[in-house]
Parts: C-alpha cells; structure tokens; sequence
C-alpha cells in the first residue's frame, strides 16, 4: 500500500520556478517538500565529455511532431545545463497581442511592474556585463561583422563569476568550477538550509484532491531508478495544503492534463499556446581567409578565426532589430552561440536541393567545424504549440537515457514563419556580406525547429478563454496550485527567458504565501535573498499590496 505523507506545500520541479518559492516558502516557516525527476549532482559529477551516461543524466531532447526542445533533468533544472545569458525582456513585449488581437500578458504585468521583481532575482543571481576582452572569440568575430554591416552589437550579460569561470565552454554538461550561477549555488542551498527537502529521483504523475481535512491536494509519484529513468523503483503519495508546479513548459501542461480526470474543471488553456521563444538557429561556415581580409582579425599565426569552440558559449548579441515601433513578428534579437559537436545536426539535410548541404560538401562542412559561428534568434513566435493526450506517465516517452518523445505538435503559422525569414535575412544581411561566411538557417524538414527556450503551455493573461493562469500564477478554479515555471510566461520574449521566468516566479511567491497563510500554514512573505542582502526584499516590500499582487 502506498504511504501517504503530508506537507504545507509541496514543488514539483527544481529549476527556477522551483527553487524560488520553495525558497521563500521554506525561509518563511512553511514545510516544503521538492519532489525533482531527474537526479541530484554537483561540480565534481559533472564531466567535460559527450559520453552517454554524462551529459546525458541531465539533458533531455524531447522529439515533438514539427519541434524539438532542449531541456533540463535533474535537481536545479535546466539552470545546470543552461548558458547562462541573463536578460530583462525588451518592454514592447508585454504588450503583444500575438494572433489573438489583444494584449496577452495580464494587465497588471508590465516591464516596469516586474523590474522591481527583476532586480530582486538579480541580488541573488548577479549578471555580470561582460568587457569585450571578456568576450569569447567568436563573439568578438560576430560583434566584427555586425559592425562591418553597420549594425550594433552587444557584449551579452552573464550571469557567470567571471573571476572563477575558466572560458571552458562546457556549461551544457554542467559547471565544473561554480562559476556558472545555477539554481545549486544559491536558492536550493537557501530552501534546504530553511529546512525544505529536497528529493531526486521522484517523478510526480498525478496531483488529485486530497482526503485529509485541511489538506488540498494529493501529489503522487513514481521514484525513477538513477540508471534508467525508464524504470520505477517505487511509488508514493504526499498531500499539500499548496502545490506549486514547476515541471518546465514541456512537464507542468502534461502533468495537469493528466490529472485533469482527477481535478476536474481543467482550464481549456492548459497545454496549449505553447511557444519555443521563436527560437531560430542559423549555422554560418565561415571563410577564414575573409576574416582576415575583410574584419582584420587574427586569433593567432595563421589563424584568423577557428575557434567556433573557444570560450564561454554565448558572447555577444546585435539589439537593432528590437524596435518597439516594427510591427509584430517582425522583432528579433541576434545572438552568437554556441552547440557542442553533439549538435552537429545543425548541419542537416534538407530536401530542397538549393539549400542542402549533402554528401561530399555536408562531410567538407563538418571537417571546418571549428570555422563554424552559430546564431539564434530569438522572434516572435504565435504561441501554435499544441500537446496531444498524455502519456501513461511523465512528461513524454522516454524511449532511452535523455531522449524522449513528446504529444506536442507544433506547426508555425505565416506569422511566425515571416519572423523567422526575416531573421535569415538578417543574418545573411551580416554574415555573408562579401562573402565572409555561408549561412544556412536551420531546416524544418528534418526534425522541425529547434528550441531551448519552452514557454506559454500554461500561460497567465486575464482572458479565461485563453490564460490558465491568472495575474497571480494560480491555476483558474484551483486554489492553492499555482504554476511558476517557464510554461506561466505568455509569449516568446525576443531574448533569453531564465530572467523572466524566475522574476515572475519572485512575484508570485507573496500570493503563494498568502494563500498558504489562508490554508492555516504559519508562514510570512519578506526573508532576504538567499545569501541574506536585503535590497531586493527593500524593492518590493515598498510596493503597495495591490502592485504585489
Ligand atoms: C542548453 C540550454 C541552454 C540555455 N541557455 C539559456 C541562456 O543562456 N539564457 C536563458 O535565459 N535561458 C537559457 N536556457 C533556457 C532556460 O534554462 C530555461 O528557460 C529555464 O531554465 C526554465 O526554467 P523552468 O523552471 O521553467 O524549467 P526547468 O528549469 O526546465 O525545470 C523543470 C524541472 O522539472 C523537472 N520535472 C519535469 N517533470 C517532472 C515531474 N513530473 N516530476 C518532478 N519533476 C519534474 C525537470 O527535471 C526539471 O528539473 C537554456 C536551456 C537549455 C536547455
């Protein structure tokens, strides 16, 4: 018979919209409980290799029908795996209105009503704004360009300790060194010291009401075998006068629908809307005679670039193309990045003859890898994600160690494809200018697009036909479950979201708190940041009650 515990709240997920109230919850007097999927590691477990069994433990790459998204597994979440690029969402984006025709976000979230927010997760979370001499090579070589077409370019804000980053260019596989600032170095450490438990290996299947008086909802789980997330080890159940789901936009939606049956009254926007950021990825083959001839640059004897592998993974990024005046779907950031050679699917085939790069020329293109210079943009997208029923259990199939197949279905409207063509030309624009370089943005004939940025699957707004959530993060008609991760984000966000998601996730710890305090948990709102500064809490506690909520 499965044991039934019971906590005063109880977070699925461990990334940033995890950790953060279960943080808060923790340091304010509540019991937490994080129950995390994937398993617990640390500096020393993380290797510099592409071996099965490494990097694998703690990536997942979810096939959809049409996408393909890039996820983290395990205790911190996708901050382990991520790259660490840290911005604020341009301004203009709060006021998409997408295919819809109105304003998606809620009203009462604007960029200047979540600055005080972002500068409360920046206290704990510090971005560091990178000199150019701190900026990778292939940065500097992007920057280059851009400057040779007559655009800006930016160094990128980090939110990395340059002074103990070692320019590894490893961050997928995890920071060796602590210089990368996850979830591991700061919130968790926090919640776990405030007494919150955190338990790996344990992935949550359902969530149904609970039977204990004063309890609201019963969350059961499957522990996972450390070796074979494939298999269960065993099963438990632990009720929660407040669950806060943060299973990332490709886990929260599926981990509702399936308890739907159980909950009843599912709001229609759950699982759908989803949106990849717009996420774009272009490969340009650069000719390295040109680099010097034309950009003047020279890496070292005889070697003007070379250095597709050089350095930390995200660099530098071009911001003219984020006119708040341009109409939608026409706005985009420009970013250098970088993919291990485990992506070296981004030099795929397509099937159309003028753009492939097959055979003979994909092999010559492969053996230049390091005259490679990889590019993301991040547009506008039409939130067209769609998943399917659920699986039996977890998120997706999980068909082998890190790879899985999803129920998601994502076919880009002509509004997000018209995003997407003119980012192309825009790349183009700079990098093939006198023929510096070969461009080949990412084709969809292969695997679909591409992205590492899931939102929006379990939105907020202020339009129950088309929000899950409302302003406050709670699921509608569900008291008590709110949702905090990337899917509660409404759209693509033209830049990296990690920034926005956890300056949501901030803003919506008080109304957790409130709600936890209404269930009878003895908690309060306001600890510090984790490392006990207090300038943040100084920013939001002055807002009035009504701006907080
Ligand atoms: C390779 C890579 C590079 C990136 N680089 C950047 C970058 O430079 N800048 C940036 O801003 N963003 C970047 N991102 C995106 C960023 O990391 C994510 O947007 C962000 O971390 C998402 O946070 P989250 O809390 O929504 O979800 P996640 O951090 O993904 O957390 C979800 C957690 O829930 C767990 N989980 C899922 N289902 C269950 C379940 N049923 N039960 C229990 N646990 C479950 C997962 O294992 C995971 O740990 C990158 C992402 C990747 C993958």
């Amino acid at each position: 018979m499965t044991v039934t515990e019971r906590t005063d709240v109880l977070v699925i997920g461990s990334g940033f919209g995890g950790s953060i109230p279960a943080y808060h919850l923790a340091a304010g007097g509540a019991e937490v409980v994080v129950l995390e999927r994937g398993p617990e590691l640390g500096a020393q477990d993380f290797a510099h290799d592409l071996r099965i069994g490494s990097y694998t433990r703690i990536v997942d790459l979810v096939q959809g029908d049409g996408i393909t998204v890039v996820a983290g597994n395990c205790v911190g979440g996708s901050s382990v795996v991520y790259f660490a690029a840290s911005l604020r969402a341009p301004g203009f984006v709060f006021d998409r209105e997408g295919g819809l025709g109105r304003r998606l976000w809620p009203q009462s979230v604007t960029r200047s009503a979540l600055d005080p927010w972002y500068d409360r997760v920046e206290e704990t979370i510090p971005v560091a704004r990178q000199e150019w001499g701190q900026v990778p090579y292939p940065g500097g070589l992007f920057a280059a360009a851009c400057t040779r077409a007559g655009r800006t370019c930016n160094p990128v804000p980090v939110a990395v300790d340059l002074d103990r980053c070692t320019n590894c260019n490893w961050m997928l596989g995890g920071c060796r060194f602590d210089a990368k600032r996850s979830m591991l170095l700061n919130y968790l450490p926090a919640a776990t010291a405030a007494g919150a438990e955190v338990r790996a290996l344990h992935e949550v299947q359902t969530i149904a009401p609970a039977t204990t008086p004063g309890y609201r909802y019963r969350v059961a789980y499957s522990v996972l075998d450390g070796d074979d997330y494939r298999v269960p080890v065993s099963a438990g159940a632990i009720e929660a006068k407040i669950v806060v789901v943060a299973a990332g936009a490709v886990g929260t939606p599926v981990l509702l629908q399936r308890s739907a049956p159980l909950l009843g009254g599912m709001p229609r926007a759950v699982g759908r809307y989803f949106s990849g950021n717009g996420d774009r990825v272009s490969i340009a083959d650069v000719d390295e005679d040109k680099v010097s001839d034309l950009l003047g640059l020279e890496r070292g004897p005889g070697s003007p670039y070379d250095a597709f592998p050089v350095g930390k993974p995200i660099g530098s990024m071009s911001y003219d193309r984020l006119d708040p005046q341009a109409p939608e779907f026409t706005r985009f950031s420009l970013q250098q990045i970088y993919f291990p050679g485990i992506t070296n699917i981004l030099a795929q085939a397509t099937d159309d003859p003028a753009t492939s790069w097959f055979g003979v020329e994909k092999k010559e293109l492969r053996a230049r890898w390091r005259s490679w210079l990889s590019v993301l943009a991040m547009t506008e997208d039409d939130n067209e994600g769609r998943f399917g029923l659920p699986p039996a259990t977890g998120s997706f199939t999980r068909v082998a160690s890190s790879v899985g197949l999803s129920t998601l279905r994502y076919r880009p409207t002509a509004n997000t494809l018209r995003g997407w063509a003119a980012a192309d030309d825009e790349a183009r624009a700079v990098l093939e200018r006198d023929g510096l370089a070969r461009v080949r943005p990412w084709s969809e004939a292969v695997g679909g697009s591409l992205s590492a940025h899931p939102l929006s699957s379990c939105r907020m707004g202020d339009d129950p036909a088309t929000s899950a959530l409302d302003d406050r993060n709670e699921l509608r008609g569900h008291p008590g479950l709110f949702v905090t991760d990337g899917a509660a984000v409404p759209t693509s966000l033209c830049v990296n979201p990690s920034l926005t998601i956890a300056a949501l996730a901030e803003r919506a710890c008080p109304h957790i708190v409130d709600r936890a305090a209404d269930a009878g948990v003895k908690v309060r709102y306001g600890a510090p940041a984790p490392d006990g500064s207090t300038s943040g809490r100084r920013g939001v506690l002055k807002l009035s009650t009504k701006e907080r909520r």
